[in-house]
């Protein structure tokens, strides 16, 4: 006879990164909320790029829809020379401190999008930033919009051709962006009553210093935890980004990075298809954002 109090606790999945068309995502938050719902998640993090204007919608939905909602963002910093992105769990979205860094790190993108523009442009593409930010609506706009913007276009076929071809840093349409340090975004973080964690640590392959070196440094700053498990993440990548948190301290977390059509066989809960994130993760991280 099956027993269902075992079933109780084992039931919910988790995922604790995804995004909705507050960023660069497909999807509006009420949508992601209840996909999220059909995919057997019970607790979702809500983490769009820079910004929180999505929690709203989604919280209430999740109210709605029986989702746990975990208010999120995922910041990018600048590593030396390399990008990271830094999430941020149980964020307060209404502490003061958040609201003017937001603003700095919208204005960076809204310094550098024509400028990828004006590059394409040079290169042959037929584009204006005004069609991009129109398609856009109120999101952030971020690369996403421009590659799916060229293959609207027929420049390219897919927004990941767009991004090898021409967006991707080192490619010919690259242009930087003015980004907080690392101690800033995960300072930010921390100071607004978040839990602040490497994403997807498999990109910071591009780093020439050793992994482990690049953690220490992170939670000499305040990191408190690493996105081992993760959708494009081998069982053996994981295994060795979860050994990494455990010998430095650090928390173990995991998610999709759903992102609807913008990434393609990628789906909430259960990224490429054999994503899992254990949902005994919530615990401890619940207990440093309530200390
Ligand atoms: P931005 O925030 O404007 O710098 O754009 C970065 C976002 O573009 C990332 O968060 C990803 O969602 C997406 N992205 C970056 N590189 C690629 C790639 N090679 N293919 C598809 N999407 C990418
Ligand atoms: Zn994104
Ligand atoms: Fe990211
Ligand atoms: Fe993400």
């Amino acid at each position: 006879k099956p027993s269902t109090s075992r079933c109780l606790c084992t039931m919910g999945r988790i995922d604790l990164h995804s995004h909705t068309t507050a960023s660069d995502g497909s999807l509006t938050p009420e949508e992601l909320v209840r996909l999220a719902k059909q995919q057997g998640v019970a607790t979702l993090a809500v983490t769009d790029h820079d910004t929180i204007s999505g929690l709203p919608q989604a919280i209430a939905e999740g109210e709605r829809a029986g989702v746990e909602i975990i208010p999120g963002i995922e910041i990018s910093c600048l590593y030396g020379t390399t990008e990271l992105h830094i999430l941020g769990y149980f964020i307060s979205p209404d502490d003061p401190h958040l609201a003017p860094a937001l603003i700095k790190y919208q204005a960076s993108r809204e310094e550098r999008n024509p400028r990828i523009v004006e590059r394409l442009r040079e290169l042959g593409c037929d584009l204006t930033y005004a069609d991009i930010k129109a398609a856009a609506g109120s999101a952030t706009v971020g690369r996403p919009h421009i590659a799916q913007a060229l293959v609207r276009r027929g420049y390219v076929n897919s927004v990941s051709e767009a991004f090898d071809r021409y967006l991707a840093d080192g490619a010919p349409a690259y242009i930087p962006r003015l980004l907080p340090s690392p101690g800033e975004a995960i300072g930010l973080i921390r100071r607004i009553g978040g839990i602040p964690v490497l994403a997807h640590p498999v990109y910071t392959s591009r780093l020439k210093e050793p992994f482990e070196q690049v953690c220490e440094t992170l939670k000499g700053l305040g990191l408190l935890g690493i996105e081992a498990i993760y959708s494009s993440h081998s069982r053996q990548q994981t295994d060795r980004y979860r050994s990494i948190s455990k010998n430095q301290g650090l928390l173990v977390t995991g998610g999709s990075d759903f992102h609807g059509e913008t990434k393609p066989n990628l789906l909430v809960g259960t990224g490429y298809g054999n994503l899992s994130v254990p949902s005994d993760l919530l615990e401890p991280m619940r207990a440093l954002a309530a200390g």
